[in-house]
């Protein structure tokens, strides 16, 4: 059986030597065929050349991706499944968070289980801060509550994935790729595992808190039209309280005589209504602009250069 380990790097010229050598000792006499997918995300400090390197010195099977540009991690996911060349491959960071070692237990289970196409990894205890896993928390709660795949709590892209799964992500060709929920979409048996993520090597971590917002929304404007639907559902209930209170202004006035003073509520009700439009218009305008850009139809990214590794030119051989 072989193995392909996909690892997207962006900026981890610090990392990338201590993650090749953690996977072959990891990997040392296991009896695992196995590759190194590294696929450098336009990183500006010198993680190309030290991939470079590691692959003309290595041993093992090393492909390196080059992307033109930062294409973000979505993409050099799919940069790299569509490089690995295993039965197997498996999703790792590359700055030793997540243990390789995981990496080959989950190969073994799937060896072992026929009916499993998948081994996910989640974190059963998160290490981040309090507000952080809580905001995560909520999501994965709301995502499960409006979309119609389901997420499980704390599960991280650390899985190893049978090649028919992969080939099926790969064959989702979105623009706006939101690997979790892809991962999910497409089916097959997963199963999961807790693993507790460690330290980052080296370096910080490239997902600060205005990088989740926007991973988080993309999320739900790529799994749900709940929110379009909630926009008009606040349309026919805003319309319905004002037939209603039109109905008690005119009993009010032939009843009884009264004049509707109103003055103040006027100014409520066409800023809290106005509010309202704006919102629909741009929840709206969000869908509009994400259905724009599929249309266009671009490539997921654009490599700059690719180094085959072994295994890859083997096949090719062959
Ligand atoms: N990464 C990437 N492109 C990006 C941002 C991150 O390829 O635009 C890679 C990064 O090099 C790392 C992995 O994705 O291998 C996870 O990133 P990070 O460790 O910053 O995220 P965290 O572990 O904090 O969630
Ligand atoms: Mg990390």
């Amino acid at each position: 059986m072989h193995l392909s380990l996909v690892m997207p790097c962006y900026n981890e010229a610090a990392n990338v030597e201590a993650m090749h050598d953690a996977v072959a000792a990891a990997f040392e006499g296991c009896g695992f065929a196995y590759e190194m997918v590294f696929v450098d995300d336009g990183s500006g400090d010198g993680t190309f050349a030290k991939l470079k390197a590691l692959r003309e010195n290595s041993p093992q099977s090393i492909t390196v991706v080059r992307f033109s540009r930062n294409f973000g991690k979505e993409s050099a996911i799919y940069a790299g499944l569509r490089h690995a060349r295993g039965e197997y491959v498996t999703l790792i960071d590359a700055d030793l968070q997540q243990p390789p070692a995981l990496a080959l237990e989950m190969a073994r289970f799937l060896d072992d289980n026929d009916e499993f196409d998948c081994v996910a990894a989640f974190q059963a205890q998160r290490s981040e801060g309090k507000a952080t896993v809580f905001l995560k928390n909520c999501f994965y709660k709301l995502m499960n509550r409006i979309t119609e795949i389901e997420f499980v709590q704390g599960a991280s892209d650390f899985r190893t994935m049978r090649r028919s799964m992969a080939q099926a992500i790969l064959s989702l060709g979105e623009h706006n790729r939101f690997s979790k929920g892809i991962f999910s979409w497409v089916g097959f048996r997963t199963h999961y595992i807790p693993y507790k993520a460690g330290e980052r090597h080296a370096g910080s971590t490239k997902f600060g808190t205005r990088k989740l917002f926007k991973l988080a929304f993309d999320g739900i404007v790529s799994f749900t039209t709940m929110p379009l639907r909630l926009a008009a559902f606040a349309g026919v209930f805003s319309a319905l309280a004002a037939l209603v209170y039109m109905l008690v202004v005119i009993v009010q006035k032939l009843g009884w005589g009264i004049d509707v003073p109103g003055y103040a509520t006027l100014v409520v009700v066409i800023l809290f209504l106005g509010g309202l439009q704006l919102l629909g218009m741009g929840v709206l305008g969000e869908y509009l602009a994400k259905t724009y850009v599929e249309s266009k139809r671009r490539p997921i990214y654009l490599a700059r250069e690719v180094l085959e590794g072994k295994l890859a030119e083997e096949g090719k051989e062959e």
